[in-house]
């Protein structure tokens, strides 16, 4: 309601707004003289939802994605129309939301690719094209290697091996992350227990939960079923989450997480550093490790006030006595800044990349003989 009124409030009485379904307004605009005008509307749209909402006793904020197609270059019928604003807004959507786009042909092509993608995504498990590789983690003190972080990987059969960063959004967007993410933890528990009966019992895995799984889905069933099935310890589960995932229900994520820690599941908060970092967070959720985002890790060498920044957060989770991992360690140099700064956990392509289970573990069974234990 609050959208639809401010939407009016903006608009010319001539104009038409209306709510089509779900979070989706459709405007039209009628005698615009040119494109620029028609931007500037857009962007009235998007600056005047910007500002905070009240609803109830929740300030929320919300970002508006707007998709523009123009009659009669755009389409000559209003299902045509719709459709190609809707593939522009999408695109607004892919590049940082926030902002508006205009239909262009070639986004049909685009909208297409997707099409297919989505729908090779659906039978994927099935096919057997899904893997979970693993990326060691090093405790910095000991040198040793002592968890591992699962990541998901596409094999797809016709265009090779496909970036979760790719696959995982589109997951998201499709609400198929719910199977996609279960399928995920049951095979890293499933791994857990493998490792188990080899005799290495002493490494946590880390699975990452996508904010949709967290707010729409109930991946404690699953957990549940794996602790109860399997032969593995709670320990050795570890679940990574982001900010951007405890943001939308705020109460919802702090019952969710304590459920996690009742059962003796950890909390790794990922990617810290590049959503809002609200310190608040910290406090409210039962959050045992930071996991530092690659950012601050890339530009230490360049630049000295990433030092400065990597100290003050290392020191915080000193502070409140959580973990502390840093990730996307690439060279010798970043290592040693990390060392001297005391971070207690270290993870990059420096030391291991992600591979599959039995490469992973390799790197674990060889530094038995301290071939692998990075030097201290
Ligand atoms: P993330 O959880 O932050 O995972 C770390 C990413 O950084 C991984 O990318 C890893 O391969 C990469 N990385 C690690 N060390 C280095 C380094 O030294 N240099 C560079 N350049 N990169 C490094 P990956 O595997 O492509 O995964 C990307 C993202 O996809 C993950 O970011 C995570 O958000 C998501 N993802 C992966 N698997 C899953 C999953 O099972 N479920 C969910 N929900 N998300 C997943
Ligand atoms: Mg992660
Ligand atoms: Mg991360």
């Amino acid at each position: 309601k609050t959208v639809a009124t401010r939407l009016t409030s903006l608009l010319r009485d001539s104009d038409t707004v209306a709510r089509l379904g779900g979070d989706e307004f459709t405007v039209i605009l009628e005698d615009i003289r040119d494109i620029q005008s028609i931007a500037q509307v857009a962007k009235k749209i998007i600056d005047s939802l910007a500002g905070m909402m009240r609803i109830g006793e929740h300030d929320v904020y919300v970002t508006a994605s707007v998709g523009i197609s123009v009659y009669p270059e755009d389409g000559q019928d209003v299902q045509t129309l719709l459709m190609n604003a809707d593939t522009a807004m999408y695109r607004a959507k892919e590049q940082g939301k926030n902002t508006f786009r205009f239909f262009t042909a070639d986004m049909n092509t685009a909208t297409l690719e997707r099409m297919r993608l989505e729908t090779s995504l659906h039978q994927a498990i099935n096919n057997n094209e899904m893997q979970v590789y693993y990326q060691p983690k090093y405790e910095l003190r000991t040198g040793r290697m002592n968890g591992l972080e699962a990541l998901l990987r596409w094999q797809h059969p016709e265009k090779g091996m496909i970036s979760p960063a790719v696959f995982i959004p589109l997951a998201e967007e499709t609400g198929f992350i719910k199977q996609l993410g279960d399928w995920a933890l049951e095979s890293a528990c499933q791994q857990i227990e493998r490792w188990n009966r080899m005799g290495v019992h002493d490494l946590a895995v880390s699975v990452n939960l996508s904010p949709v799984q967290l707010n729409y889905s109930n991946p404690l069933h699953t957990i549940d079923r794996c602790l109860q099935r399997l032969d593995i310890r709670p320990e050795q589960l570890e679940l990574e989450i982001t900010e951007s995932g405890l943001m939308q229900d705020e109460n919802n994520a702090i019952a969710l997480l304590h459920q996690f820690k009742e059962r003796g599941v950890r909390i790794a908060l990922d990617d810290f550093g590049t959503g809002y970092s609200s310190l608040a967070y910290l406090r409210r959720f039962p959050i045992d490790t930071l996991k530092i985002d690659r950012s601050f890790i890339r530009d230490l060498e360049q630049d000295e006030e990433s030092i400065l920044m990597l100290e003050s957060i290392i020191r915080l989770a000193q502070n409140l006595k959580l973990g502390i991992v840093a990730e996307g360690i690439e060279t010798e140099q970043q290592l040693k800044i990390l060392r001297t700064l005391g971070c207690e956990m270290v993870q990059g392509f420096y030391f291991a990349k992600p591979s599959a289970a039995d490469t992973a573990i390799a790197f674990f069974l060889s530094q038995q003989n301290d071939e692998h234990a990075i030097a201290s």
